[in-house]
């Protein structure tokens, strides 16, 4: 799940008044249904390693497919390693059309029952909540997903588009499913990820806030530097030490400040997102969006843990490891430097503005980044923007909602690496206070199925007939 929402939990100024307009109609089989299946799901522990049941996941959500109306034969799900990933088409009017792709993932984060109130995988309805592993991130979408398109079936809905459901097994950890899936729907019109929770809601009045959704991600890599030096004994040092010059080289690194930059998506975000901050923050997001060169702007936001990832690209040395004995001059020194990139920049060119800031040419870089690709952002297109503001404002009348950028990665990079336009939306609205995703006792309210199908119904309508 990727990391969108951060220090917005004071909320307390976003008292929203819901005016009284024409409700979307009710759908109260598609709000059981998603519940009943959420709730299988997070039985089955999907998580990585062995006893891994998201190929039986993959099973259930390929057999309530079938049973709401899909070919078995357009329904394929594929074992890979100790996963598996599913993709089924809904056949459109239309052929010659690029399909609506909706990208989900079935597996979970690792939960034990002794952390946890009640087991992880034993889901239960309490309080308004559904508990359990799953809830949040993001079984409950997965099912919401599923529910969505069989009542679209149920009600007679044709899409002239076709209309590609998919998940992937291994999300949270080698994502390497996610890569097959955009490798196998690179001719996608375009991806809906609905991956985790992406309404707020006030923590004071229990309302909805606001709702984001995203078009870009920041890119993780790594880069290991090397710096080799003779050795020798200890009793007899040398001008030049292996660890003494990958420490100085780090510091350097550590001094090294990329360039503060902003795309549409950022710019959205710090306007909008900007009345529930504390003043000082929220001051400092309005004059970055209006001038990203804005150096009090930027010195209030990169020293903000929360924010100096929004601003730009950050690395840091994560690891570090050197000589190999007490009584010698070392004669190895390396470090890990990781970075999340901001979109539209190779890694390639980080790596050699790395290599610039530590200024040693002695110390060798290499990227080791395993399971990623850096990507652009997409497009703010119309018909999206559109879209989600019509389902919203039906479904949640007045409140706001506006794009963003997500920090954590997430399936959507695979698509965007193909040029597919790829948006993070998922209409679950909850508490900050009650995200827990990849934590202990995650939980989802039960309400917040009924509006979010709503949502899902209107948007997926919207962008495929
Ligand atoms: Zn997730």
């Amino acid at each position: 799940m990727p990391i969108r929402r951060t220090a917005l939990m004071a909320a307390t100024a976003a008292m929203i008044t819901f005016g009284v307009k024409a409700a979307p109609a009710p759908h109260p089989e598609a709000d059981a249904q998603a519940l009943d299946l959420a709730k299988q799901a997070i039985a089955l522990r999907s998580v990585a390693g062995p006893g891994n049941q998201t190929p039986q996941v993959a099973a259930l959500f390929r057999e309530a497919l079938v049973a709401g109306g899909f070919a078995p034969g357009d329904i394929t799900v594929t074992p890979v390693d100790d996963t598996a990933y599913l993709i089924a088409r809904w056949h459109g009017r239309d052929p010659s059309l690029k399909p609506l792709v909706i990208s989900g993932h079935m597996d979970v984060v690792e939960a034990r029952r002794a952390d946890w109130q009640r087991d992880p995988f034993t889901p239960v309805v309490e309080n308004g909540y559904l508990f359990g592993r799953g809830a949040t991130d993001m079984k409950l979408d997965d099912a919401i997903a599923i529910a969505s398109l069989l009542e679209l079936r149920r009600e007679g809905y044709t899409p002239r588009r076709d209309i590609i459901i998919e998940f992937s097994g291994d999300e949270e950890t080698t994502m390497k499913t996610g890569a097959i899936i955009a490798d196998k729907l690179s001719n996608a019109e375009l991806v809906l990820n609905v991956d985790g929770a992406n309404g707020v809601i006030d923590e004071k009045s229990g309302k909805p806030a606001y709702f984001t959704w995203a078009g870009a991600e920041k890119s993780y890599a790594d880069f290991q530097m090397v710096v080799t030096n003779p050795g020798g004994h200890s009793s007899e040092p040398r001008a030049v030490n292996a660890i003494d010059e990958m420490a100085a080289a780090l510091l350097r690194i550590q001094q090294h400040r990329f360039t503060p930059e902003i795309n549409p998506l950022t710019r959205s975000y710090f306007v909008n997102a900007a009345k529930w901050e504390q003043p000082a923050t929220a001051a400092a997001m309005r004059a970055f969006a209006a001038n990203p060169a804005d150096p009090h702007a930027i010195a209030t936001l990169s020293a903000d843990p929360a924010m100096i990832g929004k601003i730009g690209t950050t690395c840091v040395v994560t690891m570090i490891s050197g000589g190999h004995a007490l009584n010698a001059l070392p004669q190895r020194a390396e470090a890990n430097i990781n970075c999340r990139i901001f979109p539209g920049h190779p890694r390639d060119q980080i790596m050699a503005e790395l290599k610039k800031a530590a200024a040693d040419p002695a110390i060798t870089f290499t990227d080791t980044t395993a399971g990623s690709v850096s990507t652009d952002a997409s497009p703010m297109r119309p018909d999206v923007v559109a879209a989600i503001d019509k389902a919203m404002a039906a479904a949640f009348p007045g409140v706001p909602v506006f794009a963003a950028q997500d920090s954590g990665a997430s399936d959507s990079m695979w698509s965007r690496a193909h040029h597919v336009p790829s948006y993070g939306i998922s209409p679950l609205f909850i508490k900050s206070s009650d995200s827990f995703m990849h934590g202990l006792n995650e939980r989802t309210p039960v309400a917040a199925i009924s509006p979010a199908i709503s949502v899902m119904l209107s948007v997926v309508t919207d962008l495929s007939r």
